[in-house]
Order: structure tokens, then C-alpha cells, then sequence
């Protein structure tokens, strides 16, 4: 248990100044996440801090995880967590904006910070005090829980060339950029996971994004919308933890401690879990998929899309004043954090693709 404290303490995780003594005792807590629990790499991070907590304990502190399968609720998660059906959750926080608008931001805005900028907002740039102020309206906590990386922009059935184009088109894309889309004339929809092919394939929807090709690829999309665009809307989609507040103030210091951490291992891990199975995929689909076009939406498309993008989170802004204290934080930290990923990240590859 020392050994746990060292390293909570290192990472900043508090309460942690308690004695070591109620180390034996069994907790026996449970997870509904939102997806299935075969949908791998969301579902990773809840399927492994189980392990992880339980090892970690000796056994005494376990968690049992239930899929959408098993609870039937995909999108009702935070709600079972706040009234104690389960202790724990695992979902992503722009789901929730129907309950309080600055939810929606948690997660990623079109246009907004990339994932490597988004922990460090939460970590070292005040993101954790402002998550904690939106979440304790539901006495709920809310910690990252995975990251998905930048998303594509989706499989679409024709290119887009022109706003017009995107007139009439009906797509599934969910949160911010579906109202985005809504406002340029999209007509948008929400479809379960497993209604995806299906839909696109009947022309209920003509077209979708999902995640990027690691998950997209194995969906078989590029059969029926072979133009694949490159993300703008989801650039650093964060997966969250929920936890109740008094389920976890009754845990014992060390459980706390061992929770947190492992909550921030998985976070860090599905974010390389992800972009590995993207990377593969990558490569795979030049060779096994030539028909699948990769193209960036025109300039003129982008300049509006960023234009109703920027209009839509200042009337938020105008209208919920904890979305503003929100959307503010970001904003300002990702102005600051953008000129350090673009003289690192950014100019190191341009530097190093010079002498290719
Ligand atoms: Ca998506």
C-alpha cells in the first residue's frame, strides 16, 4: 500500500494523508458503461481498470462492469450513477448536455484543442476545477476517461464541394458539430452504433462519422461511402469516468488513491490504444480498400463551418454563465497552448519531412 500512496502522491492524487488501515476491506462496486462491452477501444479503459483496482487491492476492492447490453442504457448513464444504481460509470460527457450545456465542452469542440492540449488543460491548466464545478450539480465526479485522438470527418456517398452540397444531406453527427452541421442546412441524427451500416447502406442517412479508421474500417462503411474526410469536429473526444460522490468519500483512503490512479493509467492508455489500431488500419486500407478517398473539406466549407461553430458557442456562452467560465478557460488555454504544439509537433514534422 506504500507503494500506492508514493505514486498517488507523485501524480498529484489527494487524500491521501489518511493512515493505511482499513486496507482488508471488501468494497464491491459496479460500472454501466455506454457501449457494448466488445466495443473495444471505448470499452477498454473500464474493462481494465477492473483488473487493474482488484490486483491492486488484493482482491478486497472489486468492480463488476456492466455493457449497454446488460443495463440498456446507454445514454443513461450519469443518471444511474448520480442515483447510486451504480457507483461508477464510463460514457462521454457531451451525451449529457441536455441536463447542463457546459457538459458538452468536456469532451471536444469542432476547432478546439488536440488531445495532448486538452490533459494539460485538465491536468495543469485548471480543467479539473472546472469539470468538478459542472459535475457537482449531479454530485457526481467526472475524470477523463480516454481519448479518442483527432476523429475523421466522416464517409460520405458524394464529395462535398460546396455548402450547397451539404444542403439537404442527412447525417449522423452527434454534439457540437452536429448542430454545426444542423445550422448549414444538414439534416442530423443520432443512430446507435449498430443501426450505422444499416442506415447508411438503406439511405436512411447519406452519410456518418464515427471515429477514425481503427473502429471505422471494421464497421464496413467505405462499401457504401467511399469519400473519407479528414476531421474538423472531434478533434480530441474525451471518454469519461463518472463516480458518485458519497459512494466514493465512503471508500477507504487507499481504495481512493488506487482508483485514481488507475482511472488516470487507462485514460492515458486508450488514447495509444486507439491510435495503434489506427495506424494499422491506415496502412491496411491503402492496400485492401483503394476505393476509399481520402479528401479535406474545401476552404470556403471550413471558413463556415469555424464561422457557426465560433456564432454557437458564444450565444452558450451568453446564455450559461458556467459554460462560459468554461468555454473561456479553453479558449484562452488553447491560444496559449497552440503556439507550443506548432513550434514543437507541429514544425519538428515539417522540419523532419525537409530532408525525406
Ligand atoms: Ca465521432
Amino acid at each position: 500500500m506504500k507503494k500506492v500512496m508514493k505514486i498517488a502522491m507523485i501524480l498529484g492524487v489527494s487524500a491521501l494523508l489518511v493512515t493505511p488501515a482499513l486496507a482488508e476491506k471488501k468494497v464491491r462496486w459496479k460500472l454501466a458503461m455506454t457501449w457494448p462491452s466488445t466495443l473495444t477501444p471505448l470499452a477498454s479503459p473500464p474493462l481494465k481498470i477492473a483488473k487493474i483496482v482488484e490486483e491492486m487491492s488484493g482482491g478486497n476492492f472489486t468492480i463488476k462492469v456492466h455493457g449497454k447490453e446488460k443495463h440498456k442504457a446507454a445514454l443513461g448513464i450519469l443518471d444511474m450513477v448520480k442515483n447510486k444504481q451504480y457507483q461508477m460509470g464510463h460514457s462521454s460527457s457531451y451525451y449529457y448536455k441536455g441536463k447542463s450545456i457546459s457538459t458538452a465542452i468536456l469532451t471536444t469542440t469542432p476547432f478546439g484543442m488536440t488531445s495532448t492540449e486538452q490533459y494539460s488543460w485538465y491536468y495543469y491548466g485548471g480543467g479539473e476545477a472546472l469539470t468538478k464545478k459542472v459535475y457537482d450539480q449531479f454530485k457526481v465526479d467526472c475524470y477523463p476517461g480516454g481519448n479518442t485522438g483527432v476523429q475523421m470527418g466522416g464517409w460520405f456517398k458524394k464529395e462535398i464541394n460546396s455548402l450547397d452540397d451539404l444542403k439537404g444531406l442527412k447525417m449522423r453527427i452527434p454534439g457540437m458539430a452536429g448542430e454545426v452541421f444542423a445550422k448549414l442546412g444538414v439534416s442530423v441524427t443520432n443512430i446507435p452504433a449498430g443501426e450505422l451500416y444499416t442506415s447508411l447502406d438503406r439511405g436512411t442517412i447519406d452519410a456518418l462519422e464515427w471515429i477514425g479508421p481503427g473502429m471505422d474500417i471494421k464497421m464496413g462503411f467505405h462499401k457504401v461511402a467511399p469519400y473519407y474526410y479528414t476531421g474538423w469536429h472531434e478533434p480530441a473526444s474525451e471518454m469519461h469516468f463518472f463516480v458518485n460522490q458519497k459512494a466514493f468519500k465512503k471508500l477507504p483512503a487507499e481504495y481512493q488513491a488506487i482508483l485514481k490512479i488507475a482511472m488516470r493509467a487507462v485514460a492515458a492508455d486508450m488514447m495509444y490504444e486507439n491510435f495503434a489500431a489506427s495506424t494499422e488500419a491506415w496502412a491496411k486500407m491503402k492496400t485492401e480498400y483503394p476505393n476509399i478517398k481520402v479528401k479535406t473539406f474545401p476552404k470556403n466549407v471550413l471558413k463556415e463551418m469555424k464561422k457557426t461553430t465560433d456564432d454557437l458557442m458564444n450565444a452558450y456562452a451568453k446564455e450559461d454563465a458556467l459554460f462560459n467560465e468554461v468555454y473561456t478557460s479553453r479558449k484562452n488555454y488553447m491560444k496559449k497552448a497552440r503556439e507550443w504544439t506548432q513550434i514543437s509537433e507541429f514544425d519538428y514534422i515539417k522540419t523532419s519531412q525537409m530532408v525525406e
